[in-house]
């Protein structure tokens, strides 16, 4: 679920001490996302559309997926 999602992602944040982490964090979380079936514009932490009812659970693991790789934690764990 996004819940889980967002405690993992601020374990996450609590152990970095890298402020351009941090900064490519905030980033991230600040662009504008849309849901893949009606283009309604979704803020993070919505679990679902607010339009279409649309599940953004498999949108959420899209997004954790880019930010892990634009962080390298893959390749450090
Ligand atoms: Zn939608």
């Amino acid at each position: 679920m996004a819940n889980g999602l967002l405690e993992t992602l601020t374990a996450k944040f609590n152990d970095m001490n890298n402020q351009s982490n941090m900064s490519k964090v905030l980033a991230f979380l600040s662009e504008s996302r849309f849901c893949t079936d009606c283009d309604t514009r979704i803020r993070f932490g919505d679990i679902d559309c607010p339009h279409c009812g649309f599940d953004l659970e498999d949108l959420y693991m899209q997004w954790a997926n880019k930010l892990l790789n634009e962080l390298n934690w893959e390749d450090e764990n």
